[in-house]
């Protein structure tokens, strides 16, 4: 039975089962144990992570009342320090490669040992969570069954002593974790191979996207995550498994197949297309944010400020709820322009990396069908939110995701 690099476990007979598990249990012993080692970075790596969140500078603003739970009608508030924790980040782990205590590539070379302990902190995480719940009676909006429960959530906004767990989770150790593992990845192959193009492209396209996050973090207490899910395993996943183990997988991938180089042509296509993607994704998050703002006490994206970000008097409807509805800038075009932005750019990453292989598509394959049905999914909200208002809007605005398409 072959293992190729970069393509997919394909046993040469599926009856041969023994073999298919023996195989893959070796590869899991052989590269997914942690060690001592592992469990001291991640252990420090999350209390750094934690001290930047709660001490470093930065704009403190209210989230949303909350709609649900015991803390229904409350509004918590939140600090938005991301952009300086990870640059503070950055150079903490330049310091920390050269006084030779811990180098990024560490993450990279065992990749399969921190997947397997993040899993072990994602369980047991929760897990406290969920006995705590249990034990001071606050599971908000339970089931019924105690494995649903574990598995969605038993708290909305769990917090320790003032800390906010779900939030600190939601952006901070596995975004970074994720960033730092493609450099990793891209330090090894210059080290043991040679630096590639693809190899710098796919850096730059996950700096631009993980600084994107920190530097619109005012965001995030609007999204789904904060307002409505439970923080449970599932949510806990995508945060510290998903990001930091799928999301690199270019890195990943480009890392251990042959070097190569594209063209120049094709080098500068990727790179621009990518740009623009970025731009929409970027610009179209932001002209919203600021349109929905109240600009009295709103809180200006970080670093760096892109053209056509602000709209001055844009066209709006106004529902009968009271909100707004922004009819301008990408949101004239269709009603998810950052949606499709960000398709776009998890497609030029895959492309980069040529098209021998599934794997570094598999965050492409992952993000595709989860906005198309995203998209689907707000509409139908939006539609039981605003009424004939939004079918109104549907009409001004008729494309779901593709200007003049779909
Ligand atoms: P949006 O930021 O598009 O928010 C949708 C909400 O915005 C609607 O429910 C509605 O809420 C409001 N809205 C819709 N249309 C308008 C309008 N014309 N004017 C003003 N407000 C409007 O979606 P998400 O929160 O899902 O996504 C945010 C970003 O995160 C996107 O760029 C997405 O691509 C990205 N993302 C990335 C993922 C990844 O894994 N890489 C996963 C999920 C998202 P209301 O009116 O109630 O305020």
């Amino acid at each position: 039975m072959e293992v190729r690099k970069g393509a997919i476990f394909w046993p040469e007979k599926w009856t041969d089962l023994h073999k298919i598990i023996t195989t893959v249990l070796n590869f899991v012993w052989e590269h997914g144990i942690p060690e001592r080692r592992q469990f001291l970075v991640y252990g420090v790596w999350l209390a750094i992570q934690a001290v930047l969140f709660k001490l470093a500078p930065g704009p403190v603003g209210k989230g949303l009342p909350i709609k649900y739970g015991l803390e229904k009608g409350r509004y918590l508030l939140y600090k938005y320090n991301g952009q300086f924790a990870f640059f503070a980040t950055i150079v903490l782990a330049v310091i920390s490669w050269h006084l030779d205590i811990f180098k990024i590539t560490e993450l990279a070379r065992d990749f399969g040992k921190y997947q397997t302990l993040c899993n072990l902190y994602i369980t047991g995480l929760i897990a406290i969570i969920h006995v705590g719940a249990l034990i001071t009676n606050k599971v908000e909006r339970p089931s019924g069954s105690i494995i649903y429960d574990y598995f969605m959530g038993p708290m909305l906004n769990p917090h320790l002593f003032g800390f906010d767990i779900k939030f600190f989770h939601e952006l901070r150790p596995g975004i970074m974790h994720w960033f730092f593992t493609t450099i990793g990845f891209a330090i090894l192959q210059y080290q043991e191979k040679s630096l590639t193009t693809p190899m710098v492209l796919v850096c730059f396209y996950h700096l631009c996207f993980v600084n994107a996050c920190y530097k619109g973090e005012q965001c995030v207490p609007m999204s789904m995550d904060i307002i409505y899910e439970k923080f449970g395993f599932m949510l806990c996943f995508l945060d510290l498994n998903t990001v930091p183990f799928i999301f690199p997988l270019q890195a990943y991938y480009l890392y251990v197949i042959e070097p190569f180089n594209h063209s120049l042509p094709v080098t500068a296509l990727l790179l621009v297309t990518h740009l623009l993607a970025y731009w929409i994704f970027d610009t179209a998050n932001s002209q919203k944010d600021y349109f929905r703002a109240s600009h009295a006490n709103h809180i200006p994206y970080g670093f760096p400020h892109l053209p056509w970000g602000k709209l001055t008097n844009p066209k709006y409807m106004t529902t009968a709820s009271g909100k707004k509805l922004l009819l301008d800038g990408w949101w004239a075009y269709s009603r998810h322009m950052n949606y499709l932005g960000d398709m776009v750019m998890s497609w030029v990453w895959g492309l980069t990396c040529g098209v021998n292989s599934y794997f570094p598509f598999a965050y492409t394959t992952y993000l595709t069908p989860l906005l198309i049905h995203r998209e689907r999914r707000d509409h139908n909200e939006c539609k039981k939110k605003y009424g004939q208002d939004w079918d109104a809007y549907c009409q001004k605005v008729p494309y779901r995701l593709i200007p003049y398409v779909y």
